[in-house]
């Protein structure tokens, strides 16, 4: 029987397991497929206070503090979660284990473009992540791919930095909120382009171009761009704890500001969640704050604020 079992070791799993062995809590970290999460994803972190650098070194120094305060460690992907007296945490191989409580942290799935030069170029000039990387790109070409909120605010971002900014989406009508639609198409630096498909990344060792498509005609038109950013969205799977959260109208796990779902014991944190902000520190926060709950959960002790009540 575990005090918590944390679900997923980005940056919110590798910062729970940090505060839960601090507080000398049962602790069980699995890792899932990718141990650093997204993080992994950007060499060039410059907005996590005290750090600027590539994020797989950033990750290695939050695993070597999660493994040095006693986090077991599992290399393993979680299946389900049910709800007795206790959690029970099913793994895919079938393997079964109790725990008090539970902390989920396993983020999200970007849905992918499915073209040709996806993989080869995903942080080479590829970002899925304009708020991340927009300031990567000062006078350069740049392409957003998309037709929603995300779409139309990176583009807006990327003119404040970028020297122009394509914006292609595959309707004729964008799903974003209309007064945001009016702004981008007054931004000069924006050139909107409806009724095409990307098909073909090109470049060498970076991005040089973006091919795209007429969803009717078929024609085909070259883009010249160094950045191409996909904001098609995210998708967060909640199979694994249905009946235990609830989800916001993306499907996102419902939260309070004490990282709390609607199931006591249960926690979640950073990406997947209903807080709207997606950046590595918010993650990390999030999984310190869901440790501490979990800690006064598992020994019923008071948190300080409401020892002042
Ligand atoms: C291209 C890109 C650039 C970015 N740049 C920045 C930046 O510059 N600054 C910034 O602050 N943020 C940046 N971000 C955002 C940041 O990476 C995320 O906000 C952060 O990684 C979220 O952390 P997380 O722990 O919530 O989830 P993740 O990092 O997604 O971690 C999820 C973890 O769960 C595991 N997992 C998944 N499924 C299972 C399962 N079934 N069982 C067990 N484990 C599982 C995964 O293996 C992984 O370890 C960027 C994101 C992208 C995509």
């Amino acid at each position: 029987m575990y005090d918590v079992i944390i679900v997923g070791a980005g940056s919110a799993g590798m910062t729970a397991a940090i505060y839960a062995g601090r507080k000398k809590l049962k602790t069980l970290l699995v890792t899932g497929p990718n141990i650093g999460g997204e993080t992994n994803s950007t060499n060039d972190i410059q907005n996590y206070p005290g750090y600027e650098g590539p994020g797989p070194e950033l990750m290695k120094k939050f695993w070597a503090q999660a493994k040095k305060w006693g986090a077991e460690i599992l290399e393993s992907r979680v299946a389900s979660i049910s709800k007795g007296k206790n959690f029970t945490i099913e793994f895919e191989d079938g393997k079964k284990l109790d725990s008090k409580t539970v902390i989920l942290c396993y983020g999200r799935e970007r849905r992918k473009l499915n073209i040709a030069g996806e993989d080869k170029f995903f942080g080479r000039g590829l970002s899925t992540c304009t708020t991340c990387d927009a300031p990567l790109f000062p006078n350069k070409e740049t392409v957003v791919i998309g037709g929603g909120n995300s779409a139309l605010e990176g583009a807006l971002e990327l003119a404040r930095i970028a020297k122009k900014v394509y914006l292609v989406h595959r309707r004729d009508q964008f799903r974003a909120d209309e007064v945001t639609v009016e702004i981008a198409k007054k931004e000069p630096k924006i050139e909107i382009i409806t009724n095409h498909s990307p098909v073909e990344i090109q470049g060498d060792k970076f991005v040089k171009a973006l091919i795209i498509e007429e969803v009717n005609t078929k024609n085909r038109r070259e883009l010249s761009v160094q950045g191409i950013f996909s904001e098609i969205g995210w998708e967060t799977h909640t199979d694994m704890v249905t009946g235990l959260i609830e989800t916001n109208a993306v499907g996102e796990i419902v939260v309070d500001a004490l990282t709390r779902t609607k199931t006591p014991g249960l926690y979640a944190c950073g990406d997947l969640t209903s807080i709207p902000y997606k950046q590595t520190v918010i993650s990390a926060g999030m999984g310190s704050i869901a440790a501490l709950e979990a800690y006064k959960f598992v020994t019923g002790s008071l948190a300080s604020h409401e020892y002042a009540k």
